[in-house]
């Protein structure tokens, strides 16, 4: 099956007893036994859940994948990945990464005695000098947020391998429609369900997607044991926002690409952040291992003034200033305050992050509208 069809059938099965073709909401916390230990394959919601399992199994089809779990948030995913780990371990990752993964990391679980290394990835050969016996984990997302690096994934996983360590690639900026990290050899995939996959900023979700069998009950045990599962409601709402998931990424990569290239002749722009631009650091790998350059784009204005950068997001009309990102509708942020604002500035300037930096979410509205915004919120 292709991509578009399996993002509307895969794992989806019309209701045995109705016939309805859209997936039940299972509004149920238990499950009726004929006997004891005789059942239909359910038992507690926590466990399973008809409406999850049809999203989990559409997941990993999607991902190329043969197990999909869902989380509560895509932090909860984070978490439950870094409960693979023990004291002493240690977790190598990109220095440029979602801001509350960042504190996941250090705040929540260095307490725990698991340290962490933050490199810039795109040079894999930045990993060779923190890579030991204690490294358990790669921990790899790209496009990196917000300033759009791209990692090979397919060479960090080789290196990784060669050395028995887990990958985890963060698929949340790119999803299954631009890249299948399990394809470039990556063990694990997480996503923040919240973003493009919903894509319609109304649910908050997380998801793990693996091939290995003993990984995928190790995990399937972490989500029942610690609880962190979505509702039956949600589940419902992604396998319906899903169904456009390619509709929708198409629209996506095509307005950020104008926008990009709009940005990248304005007089007041300093630098633009797009992996689709051939003088963008990596293009050679995005245009590899990328099926699009996806809906971000980053932007700093000349000058690097943080006033202007603020007066611009203040001015947009159709641009909505708010945190998330890969809903329909176009998004503005500012990292440095929002997303970011739990990286200390000293180590956000060291990964290359300014102040100024604005982020745009681009959504599929008609392009004319949205280039407009554009143009109005820059003029003076
Ligand atoms: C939003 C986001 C997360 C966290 O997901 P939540 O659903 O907000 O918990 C993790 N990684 C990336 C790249 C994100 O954008």
């Amino acid at each position: 099956m292709k991509f578009g069809t399996k993002a509307i059938h895969a794992g989806i099965t019309p209701d045995p007893t109705t016939g309805a073709i859209m997936t039940p909401i299972y509004q149920t916390s238990t499950y009726v036994q004929v006997s004891p230990g005789d059942h239909k394959g359910y038992e507690y919601s926590r466990t399973h859940n008809p409406t999850r399992t049809a999203l989990q199994n559409n997941l990993a089809a999607l991902e190329n994948g043969l197990y999909g779990l869902c989380f509560a948030s895509g932090m909860g995913a984070t978490d439950t990945l870094l409960k693979l780990l023990k004291p002493g371990d240690e977790v190598i990752s990109t220095n440029d990464l979602y801001g509350g993964t960042y504190r996941i990391f250090t705040k929540v679980y260095e307490g725990f005695g698991i340290k962490f290394h933050f490199v810039a990835m795109d040079e894999v050969k930045n990993l060779e000098s923190v890579i030991s016996d204690k490294t358990k984990m790669i921990w790899i997302e790209t496009p990196t947020n917000p300033l759009l690096n791209i990692i090979d994934i397919k060479a960090i996983c080789k290196l990784a391998k060669s050395k028995n360590i887990l990958t985890v690639v963060d698929n949340t900026f790119a999803t299954p429609y631009i890249q299948t990290p399990l394809d470039l050899g990556a063990d694990i995939v997480a996503h923040s369900v919240t973003k493009y996959l919903s894509g319609h900023s109304d649910v908050v979700m997380g998801a793990i997607i693996v091939n290995d069998k003993k990984l995928h009950d190790q995990l399937a045990f972490l989500q029942n044991a610690c609880g962190n599962v979505p509702g039956p409601q949600d589940c419902f709402l992604v396998l319906r926002g899903i169904k456009t998931l390619h509709l929708r990424m198409k629209a996506h990569i095509e307005n950020a690409a104008r926008v990009a290239e709009y940005l990248l002749t304005h007089p007041k722009i300093d630098k633009v952040y797009y992996p689709g631009i051939p003088t963008h650091k990596n293009h050679a790998i995005a245009k590899e291992q990328m099926k699009g350059f996806g809906g971000m784009v980053s932007f700093t204005m000349k000058g690097d003034d943080l006033k202007d950068s603020i007066r611009v997001l203040e001015k947009f009309k159709l641009f909505s200033l708010a945190e998330s990102l890969g809903g329909v509708e176009s998004l503005c942020g500012h990292p440095a305050s929002m997303t970011h604002a739990s990286i200390p500035k000293a180590e956000r300037e060291k990964a290359g992050l300014k102040d100024s930096l604005v982020r745009l979410s681009v959504g599929v509205e008609d392009i004319e509208d949205i280039i407009a915004d554009l143009e109005q919120a820059l003029e003076n």
